[in-house]
């Protein structure tokens, strides 16, 4: 079933992106992070967009990267959460992705496997998020364990994640980036640190690689920075038509719960998208949508399939009429503020479920 609603994705404004990325950690080379079918903009789309500007890409499961090969991709391939068990492992080599190595239980699958074709790895450290990694103490005897087995090919590359970079103020970041430099000190393997605030606003973690997401998809990394003024622009536009369009009187009561109650007269139009689609249901009445260019104001609950704006003030709307929920004109990061959720949550939740075009 197709639905009129969708997501008009932009590809020139994702490789303009990128080339941001690239100009703020000229000395690095770029993974995009393309997980996650790409923030939900289509990750073989992305991946194509990008594949002569970005010098690898990184997805977050062994089947990610398989189905990036299936679409002809040939770039180098970063499984962020490595494999899970002996097939998968297999599949990492067949595939010629590099994995990430977080726990033990991959070593030992490692050192039993007898791969004839070992894989490249990247030897992820836990620096204080508390996710994914060995203890930064361990890091020298892990590589040394890795290298005497001759288990990977080439030097295991050194990789962390930041918990707090998209906050400036707080001093998290700077504690995790001597963590990680302490652990990897004398230790020979390529580093990767950065994310997408960190290849913004911290070049102390730039390093070899840097891995920018959601910057990519041109919303901000940082909280109460727009995208704008870095020079992202969105990537992808979210409309949806209107099926409906209706007079109110005073006191009458809008949506599930009648939570929007009128004090004036005002002209109702209905747009056939709601949270089935992806829309976030707790945005609250007054959340932003464009019609015929105006910013409108939600009216009452969002449905699952339908929500409610006030077009008073926009002469002549029609059925028909095609509404922007976010993106080009209207960032996605404010709705995700309005909505209590940031903009990964909203990207993600829209991508699949309306119909995609590609500009
Ligand atoms: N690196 C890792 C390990 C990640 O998990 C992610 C995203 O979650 C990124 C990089 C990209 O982060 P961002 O989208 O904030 O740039």
């Amino acid at each position: 079933m197709r639905r009129a609603a969708r997501a008009r994705i932009d590809l020139n404004a994702l490789r303009h992106n990128l080339s941001v990325a690239r100009a703020a950690a000229p000395g690095s080379r770029v993974m995009a992070v393309i997980k996650a079918d790409a923030y939900g903009h289509g990750m073989r789309e992305a991946a194509r967009a990008l594949a002569g500007l970005s010098d690898a890409f990184a997805v977050s499961c062994v089947q990610e990267a398989a189905v990036l090969r299936e679409a002809g991709i040939t770039q180098p391939l970063v499984v962020l959460q490595g494999f899970k068990d002996d097939a998968e492992l297999v599949e990492v080599v067949r595939l010629d992705a590099q994995t990430v190595l977080h726990e033990p239980g991959q070593l030992a699958c490692l050192e039993s496997s007898h791969l004839e074709t070992p894989p490249a790895v990247w030897l992820k450290l836990d620096t204080g998020m508390h996710r994914l990694g060995f203890a930064p103490v361990e890091a020298a005897a892990l590589v040394q364990r890795l290298r005497t087995g001759d288990l990977v090919a080439g030097h295991p590359g050194l990789m962390t994640h930041l918990a707090c970079a998209d906050e400036p103020a707080r001093p998290e970041s700077e504690t995790q980036l001597r963590a990680f430099d302490e652990a990897v000190a004398g230790l020979p393997g390529e580093q990767s640190i950065a994310n997408s605030a960190a290849v913004l606003r911290m070049p102390a973690a730039h390093r070899d690689w840097v891995r920018p997401g959601i910057m990519l998809y041109g919303a901000s990394p940082l909280i109460g920075v727009s995208a704008e003024s870095m020079g992202l622009r969105p990537v992808m536009t979210v409309g949806a038509p209107v099926v409906a369009v209706k007079p109110l009187r005073p006191g009458d009561a809008v949506g599930y719960g009648g939570t929007y109650v009128c004090e004036r007269p005002r002209t109702l139009a209905i747009v056939a998208i709601g949270y089935g689609d992806g829309y976030p249901r707790h945005a609250p009445s007054g959340t932003p949508v464009l019609v015929r260019g105006h910013r409108c104001p939600l009216m009452g609950r969002v449905s699952m399939d339908m929500l409610g704006v006030d077009v008073t003030d926009v002469p002549d709307v029609r059925v028909g009429d095609m509404a922007t929920l976010w993106g080009e004109g209207l960032p996605v990061d404010e709705i995700a503020e309005v909505a209590g959720t940031i903009s990964y949550e909203l990207l993600c939740s829209v991508g699949g479920r309306l119909q995609a075009e590609y500009v």
